[in-house]
């Protein structure tokens, strides 16, 4: 199906695509206009496998306007599994999962009727999402199984590394009472979002066995569905719904915004229940009609066709509205056009406080992929594109602090290679000179970090430059560069991000892609988290800063810091307030030398906030006035007295 063929399919609308239960009644409604049959299939159960399966009954669907098949059953419907077949002119049927499904059976081979108001956790009216200052702003990425999943975190046993895993107060290491754990732990951190590995519901991991492997989740089957795996119970879908909200509203009471891994850029199955539907339609092909594969996983979806682009943005805003999202990571953001990833900060703005719900992506594709009628892919030379709190993760920033991730011996500014300190000083402004070959809009736009589930961890990186083998021995030298890397980000303009446990010197021992597990590499390891407890507490005190002094973020719409004048590969600057023509009252100066370095100070006596290696928001130390001593692989924060 070409461009033209595609765009002659009618375009619907309406906003109840999908299986409604009423208090009567139950309406199916399924976009397909190239079928010329539809039926729904209703049953007992998730799959026949399970007790008590059985038919419930077959319906033919009939052909309303604009594509749509529809039927309107008696009684209200919500347990009730479903498929529908699908039947074409050439004499073919296809036994499809409802697109729109809002939840589903175990491993996701058939819908569920879902009445919302019957999958919500207590007190779910109560939950309201946290008000986060944008200069507050900090991201947490971590996997759901990873985050509870260690046999020491002090969850109990059925909730480890399931969604109820986030809901447990109060836990500590071995229930020694000394050392949080998981929630607890995240309360005190100092991060202001937890951004989630992809929750919905993935195909490679067998739901119906606790131990049906490890993934990511990078393998979209059912985009609306929350993943089984991480339900107490994968066979009732209402049980992974209400688990899911459970999840957040806990997130939400202790103030941490919740982000969404979303994956809308590729099907897992090539015969996937979307191109199953309207075969031809979903997916981007080449003229020789094999399909693209842009993500690197196959089967990229076509994002620029008007109901694939109502399916991303109806699938968006329903996570938002019905699992109260805080935010939105697009994976392979770039495989979407720009048109796309705008209609979906539109329709989220429109959201009661949806203005500040986060939207931000990878603007990088895996491979090529091909855009129809001229769409754009929202990549970072769409920066100006796009709209200006749509963000995107900043490798430049990220391989210039400590090397780059496709080279595991290259090392950065911290690291060895002081040359990288040119990018570092664009990174400051959150590279809004235009130094690169991307313009930001605004410091928002800019994702600062240097580590994420993808490549090493950076305490991996850091072992992989210094060929240093023992990837959980502790390291001195190691440790100050942690530090740095993590004060140069954490004052850098934009929105910084972090790898969960990267404020433990988190290690997978070397491994760089454990996105199929196991889950012993991969899941948090709450014992090295009391062991590193100095450098989390470093982490801390580098966030206090952050939230205490919002110029660092450049967010209130602040001037680019003013860069000081220092000698060799010494970097300084004071950030400078909104509309203030006084100067400064931070001065921050990065020290990659491995000796101690003299460095000039801006007029005025000086307290410390960060020596590199104590971080605070309140002053200490000593009074400083023209010059300071910096210690090796440092950053340095002062505040003016
Ligand atoms: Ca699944």
């Amino acid at each position: 199906m070409n461009w033209q063929q595609a765009c002659e399919l009618p375009y619907y609308g309406g906003s109840d695509l999908g299986a409604n239960p009423a208090a009567e009644e139950t309406v199916f409604k399924l976009w397909a206009p190239t079928a010329c049959g539809v039926v729904v299939c209703l049953y007992a159960t998730g799959t026949d496998a399970e007790p008590g399966a059985g038919e419930r009954g077959v319906h033919e669907l009939h052909r309303e306007a604009d594509g749509v098949w529809a039927i309107t059953l008696p009684g209200n419907l919500h347990g009730t599994y479903y498929l529908y077949r699908v039947y074409f002119p050439d004499g073919r049927m296809q036994e499809v999962v409802d697109p729109y499904a809002r939840s589903a059976g175990a491993n996701g081979q058939r819908g569920m009727v879902l009445d919302l108001t019957r999958a919500a956790p207590e007190d779910w009216d109560a939950d309201v999402r946290p008000a986060i200052p944008p200069h507050a702003r900090s991201v947490w990425e971590v996997h759901v199984a990873d985050f509870s999943a260690d046999a020491r975190s002090g969850v109990r046993p059925e909730w480890r590394g399931k969604f109820m895993g986030f809901t447990q107060p109060d836990t500590t290491l071995d229930s020694d009472g000394a050392h949080p754990t998981c929630l607890n732990y995240l309360k005190g951190l100092g991060v202001s979002h937890v951004q989630l590995q992809p929750i919905f519901d993935y195909a490679t991991v067998d739901e119906t066995r606790p131990d049906g492997g490890y993934n990511w989740g990078y393998d979209p089957q059912n985009y609306n569905v929350p993943e089984g795996s991480f339900a107490t119970d994968p066979f009732h879908g209402e049980v992974r719904v209400r688990e899911c909200r459970a999840m957040v509203a806990a997130l939400h009471r202790a103030g941490l915004g919740v982000i969404m891994d979303v994956v809308y850029n590729h099907t897992y199955y090539s015969e996937s229940c979307l191109e199953r539907t309207v075969p031809g339609y979903w997916n981007r092909r080449w003229p020789n009609d094999s399909m693209t594969n842009g993500s690197g996983c196959g089967c990229d979806l076509a994002s620029e066709r008007p109901m694939v682009r109502k399916f991303i943005v109806d699938s968006v805003l329903y996570w938002a509205r019905t699992y109260h999202i805080d935010g939105f990571r697009f994976d392979l953001m770039a495989l979407e056009d720009v048109d796309t990833m705008n209609a979906i900060r539109a329709a989220l703005d429109a959201l009661p406080g949806g203005e500040d719900i986060l939207m931000y992506g990878e603007p990088w594709q895996g491979g090529s992929t091909r855009m129809e009628h001229g769409a754009i892919p929202a990549n970072k030379q769409a920066a100006g594109l796009l709209d200006s709190r749509i963000g995107f993760f900043c490798d430049n920033t990220r391989d210039a602090i400590k090397g780059g991730v496709f080279n595991a011996g290259s090392a950065g500014y911290i690291n060895g290679d002081m040359h990288c300190g040119y990018q570092v000083l664009h990174s400051i402004p959150a590279w809004r000179g235009g130094q690169a070959d991307f313009m930001p809009q605004a410091p928002g736009q800019v994702v600062q970090y240097v580590s994420a589930h993808d490549n090493y961890t950076l305490w991996d990186k850091l072992k992989c430059v210094a060929r240093r083998g023992d990837y959980a021995a502790p390291d001195a030298d190691l440790l100050a560069q942690n530090r740095m890397a993590a004060g140069i980000y954490l004052t850098c303009q934009g929105l910084p991000f972090m790898q969960g446990g990267e404020e433990f010197a988190r290690t997978k021992h070397g491994d760089h892609n454990t996105y199929r597990g196991p889950l012993e590499l991969n899941r948090l390891d709450w014992t090295r988290a009391a062991q590193l407890e100095e450098l989390v507490q470093y982490y801390h005190g580098l966030l206090e800063i952050r939230k205490a002094y919002p110029e660092l973020s450049g967010m209130a719409g602040d001037a680019e810091p003013c860069i000081l004048s220092l000698p060799g590969w010494l970097i300084g600057f004071v950030p400078e307030r909104r509309g203030e023509s006084l100067p400064g009252r931070l001065a921050v100066y990065y020290n990659p030398e491995r000796t101690r370095q003299w460095a000039a100070l801006p007029a005025g006596s000086w307290r410390y906030l960060c020596d590199g290696t104590h971080a605070a928001a309140e002053p200490f130390g000593p009074t400083c006035r023209n010059a300071i001593e910096l210690a090796p692989v440092s950053v340095t924060i002062l505040k003016v007295e």
